[in-house]
């Protein structure tokens, strides 16, 4: 099977053409599919954050965190039919969307 080496349109990395879908490759797919799943994470993280501070109960929210996370997992495998490769995804993923209340400003 032979492929042509393409230029993703999102972040201009070279890829195979048979990992690409809409011109972008399987890693901006991933992100662009999960970017609202993630500020929900990220909403949730920091409203847990604030939560603890007042001593109040988490629990609720942990479950809630835990169900985003789920579908963003969902969301991966869908795209990404390697296991092996959805779990990497779904990795990074969380890394950045537990990490995002760092970034944002002014919230
Ligand atoms: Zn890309």
């Amino acid at each position: 099977m032979s492929s042509l080496l393409i230029f993703c349109r999102a972040c201009a990395k070279q890829v195979s053409s048979a990992q690409t879908r809409d011109g972008m490759c399987i890693d901006c797919q991933v992100r662009r599919s999960v970017a609202d799943l993630r500020d929900e994470h990220a909403r949730l993280w920091r409203k847990r954050e604030r939560y603890r501070t007042q001593n109040a109960n988490v629990e609720q929210i942990g479950r809630q965190i835990a169900r985003t996370e789920d579908r963003i997992a969902q969301r991966i495998r869908e795209l990404v039919p390697n296991e092996r490769e959805a779990v990497d995804h779904l990795r990074r993923e969380l890394e950045a969307a537990r990490g995002q209340r760092y970034t944002i400003k002014g919230v």
